[in-house]
């Protein structure tokens, strides 16, 4: 027992230096937009704020890339996706936005549609290319560090057992900026900084997003570089998957069960909030206690084709087959997922039952100048 627990925590240890040296692209939920509307179905009081007047950024906020640049619509809404054998939605380093069209500035649109389209904005480049924290090397660059979160007392490096990540506090930033915006009555932008929360928050019931690595993915033949590569692989499969089967329901066209996944967003109890910050770091503990069988799922229910050294993403035609197949492996996985997705429902629709109680039923008020 004991060689096997030394060898288990040396294997961590290889990996957290692994992770060191190959900072890639943070991951996200991949396709915030479909995830969001199943959550904003229970929220009635959505209904009030049907009409809202599309206004220009008039805010300043310094801890964004310098060159992230506002959009108001998407020229390219309509055009295809990229065709061809890539998977699109894996990589969000394309610059596209999928599932965005916005409103023009002057235009009219509705809280849902900005909750749902800017819920997926903070993966637009904010976040990226930043000097944040020495740490951030462990966490895939300054936009990992700030939509991942890896709790107290579990294991990661450079710092074990202590907290890591800020996504508990880019949430409490833009929900500070909500009401700025609230408060002189700007409610388009009070409803995107509030998207743009939502976002940190959601981003945590992503498993990977609570857990730095698994001695699951070690490829022994290339530890270091090719270890990095196996995490990754999963990691973005995981995501595609699950955005294509959203996809797919959202369109009608998920066969087997056609609501599986989406229906887990709406199943979500109502959780007890004190602070966004702090739903978010309970979040990211209860996520993390599951990370394991996750990772397990991962690798029975996608293949082993992805613990490779080399970079292998799932294509559209393996989403598409994968969706067909009936097998205990498929049962667990979809097991894992749907407990990640109640949970992302259950955070976000608590955080913005929050957000009502403490901001939008309060009366708003132009702040002394
Ligand atoms: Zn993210």
């Amino acid at each position: 027992m004991r060689h096997q627990s030394a060898g288990r925590w040396g294997g961590i240890i290889i990996l957290g230096v692994v992770w060191w040296f190959n900072p890639g692209a943070a991951g996200a939920w991949a396709r915030h937009d479909l995830i969001t509307p199943p959550i904003l179905e229970g929220l009635d009081w959505l209904d009030q704020y049907e009409q809202i007047p599309v206004t220009p950024y008039r805010y300043r906020d310094d801890t964004l890339n310098p060159k992230f640049k506002v959009v108001y619509a998407n020229p390219e809404a309509e055009s295809a996706f990229p065709g061809g054998d890539r998977f699109v939605w894996y990589d969000l380093d394309s610059g596209r936005k999928y599932g965005f069209r916005g409103a023009p500035l002057g235009g009219v649109t509705s809280a849902r549609r900005i909750l749902t389209e800017y819920s997926n904005e903070p993966d637009w480049g904010m976040d990226k290319g930043l000097s944040v924290s020495w740490s951030q090397g462990f966490m895939a660059g300054s936009q990992g560090f700030r939509h991942m979160y890896y709790p107290a007392f579990t294991f990661h490096l450079p710092y074990p057992f202590f907290p890591q990540g800020i996504s508990p506090e880019r949430a409490a930033h833009f929900l500070d900026y909500a009401r700025q915006a609230y408060l002189q009555h700007d409610l388009y932008w009070c409803f995107r900084f509030l998207a743009r929360a939502l976002h940190y928050v959601q981003d945590i019931g992503q498993p990977y997003h609570t857990y730095q690595t698994s001695i699951r993915f070690i490829v022994l033949s290339r530890p270091i570089a090719g270890t990095t590569q196996a995490t990754k692989n999963y990691h973005f499969a995981y995501e595609s998957f699950v955005a294509y089967r959203l996809a797919a329901e959202a369109a009608g066209k998920a066969p087997l069960t056609p609501h599986y996944y989406s229906l887990a967003l709406t199943d979500g109890v109502r959780r007890p909030v004190d602070s966004a910050a702090d739903l978010i770091k309970s979040v990211a503990r209860e996520n993390s206690c599951h990370v394991g069988k996750t990772f397990k799922s991962s690798v029975r229910f996608l293949g082993e084709k992805f613990h490779s050294a080399q970079e292998v993403r799932l294509l559209q035609k393996e989403a598409e087959r994968l969706l067909r197949v009936k097998s205990p492996a498929r049962k667990e996985f979809d097991q894992q997922v749907r407990r990640a997705l109640q949970l992302t429902g259950s955070a976000a629709g608590s955080f913005l039952e929050y957000a009502r109680q403490t901001l939008l039923e309060q009366p708003p008020q132009v702040p002394p100048k």
